[in-house]
């Protein structure tokens, strides 16, 4: 198993480096928005579902009983407070760019991420650690961004010709801050990631909060909020509350092969499914609804990232139609509507002309999704106008930019200051 998995791992390298890194320039010029950049390369995730057999997990430490909830409170951005107002704060109507960072799962245990293994230099790439998740929270808050709904910043309404389209929304924000989107990929806990240092799943604490639940490199049981990027948002926000003025966190982009915030709720075409391997999976979507739950209550929000982590540039319609009801059918169930879709693989539908809409792109939003986000070397967006939409990019915090694009995360953060010296000697260009 471990060497099926290495060997796919290195297929998943090979591939990722054929495909070109996250190195180019961009002038900006507002009239004409830059072509979005090719896709970044995938994180090391991309084994086939079906190459993937479920691996046993230790079990977890039973749920503790429903403690009471302490209120928590989401409010609208995209109305101003009245009198100009709330607690104190004076609030100003804001119009500009909305920046946009995406996130895989964080690094627990430099140690077991950075041994060498085949692994590796994916999670290299691809990630970041809890001491850089933890350093780019505080220079985001320092340089006063604030959270907001990547669902709160377009809205669909009627256009002038009886149509429906996508507007942009003014933000009414504290004066003097700027809005920012979080969005966290693959937040599955896949098998590979528990065995490189990654926390296990979610589960609710003693004090009713979200948790991860993990082992640590000697095998012992960890739970903690400070280790999972979900969890140590939360708490950052705690100690933060003006990070997150209209109570935000982050948008969590799931896909559903491998089940989701670390509970097996999926099924497996490639196995003779079982009454068993079937109530398994009914008891895991029991034991992850309070998750989901408890974290919609604390600001969190979900979206697609396609069932199988597919690429929708392939033009395989049958492949999308088949993967897109398997993601209503085994994830919406569960996290309920919604309108955003984060491309797997930052790859766009029907090719990369993103002024074209086609056919994968109009089945898509057809099935209710207004909001398909890539990945870029900028926070570009774009409505579209032949169809109800909106096109985004979003900058990537991970070892390819901290080492590479320094200076485009300049406003966000210093890479100096930020990367983990637990990380492999591959290397950086700062200037
Ligand atoms: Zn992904």
């Amino acid at each position: 198993m471990k060497r099926l998995i290495a060997l796919l791992m290195a297929l998943t390298l090979l591939f990722a480096s054929a495909c070109g890194g996250d190195t180019q320039d961009s002038p900006t010029d507002d009239a004409n928005p830059p072509a979005p950049q090719e896709p970044v390369t995938p994180p090391a995730d991309e084994t086939e579902p079906s190459d993937v057999e479920p691996e046993p997990e230790p079990e977890p430490e039973p749920e503790p009983e429903p403690v009471e909830q302490e209120p928590y409170e989401i409010l609208d951005p995209t109305v101003m407070p009245e009198g100009g107002q709330r607690d104190g704060v004076t609030y100003a109507a804001y119009d500009g760019l909305v920046e946009h960072l995406f996130f895989h799962p964080i690094i627990a245990y430099p140690e077991l991420a950075f041994d060498g293994d085949a692994q590796e230099k994916g999670l290299d790439d691809f990630m970041v650690t809890v001491d850089e998740f933890n350093k780019i929270l505080e220079s985001c808050y320092a340089n006063d961004y604030v959270l907001v709904d990547i669902a709160d910043v377009w809205s669909e309404t009627t256009g002038d010709d009886g149509q429906p389209k996508m507007v942009r929304n003014t933000l009414y924000l504290p004066e003097g801050k700027k809005p920012l989107i979080l969005s966290y990929d693959d937040t599955n806990y896949y098998p590979y990631m528990l065995e490189n240092g990654l926390t296990y799943k979610l589960i609710i604490g003693e004090d009713g909060k979200v948790t991860s639940w993990g082992l640590d490199p000697d095998g012992n049981e960890v739970i903690s909020r400070g280790l999972d990027a979900i969890p140590r948002l939360d708490e950052f926000v705690e100690e933060h509350p003006d990070f997150s003025p209209f109570g935000a966190k982050a948008c969590l982009s799931l896909t559903g092969y491998q089940g989701i915030l670390g509970y097996r709720t999926q099924t497996d075409g490639d196995v003779e499914w079982t009454d068993e391997l079937e109530a398994n999976r009914q008891s895991e979507r029991e034991a992850v609804k309070p998750i989901i739950e408890e974290l919609k209550r604390t600001g969190w929000t979900f979206g697609s990232h396609t069932w199988g982590h597919i690429r929708l540039g392939s033009g395989n319609m049958a492949k999308i139609t088949a993967d897109t009801e398997k993601w209503f059918d085994e994830v919406g169930s569960l996290v309920g509507e919604t309108t955003i879709l984060f491309y797997p693989h930052g790859e766009r539908p029907d090719g990369g002309d993103w002024k074209q809409t086609g056919k994968a792109f109009r089945y898509l939003q057809s099935k209710g999704f207004r909001v398909f986000c890539s990945v870029g070397i900028e926070s570009f967006s774009f409505i579209k106008k032949d169809i109800c939409a909106v096109i985004c990019d979003r900058l990537h915090p991970d070892g390819t930019t901290l080492r590479y694009s320094r200076k485009r995360y300049l406003q966000f953060y210093d890479a100096k200051d930020i990367m983990d010296p637990a990380r492999p000697d591959y290397g950086v260009d700062w200037d």
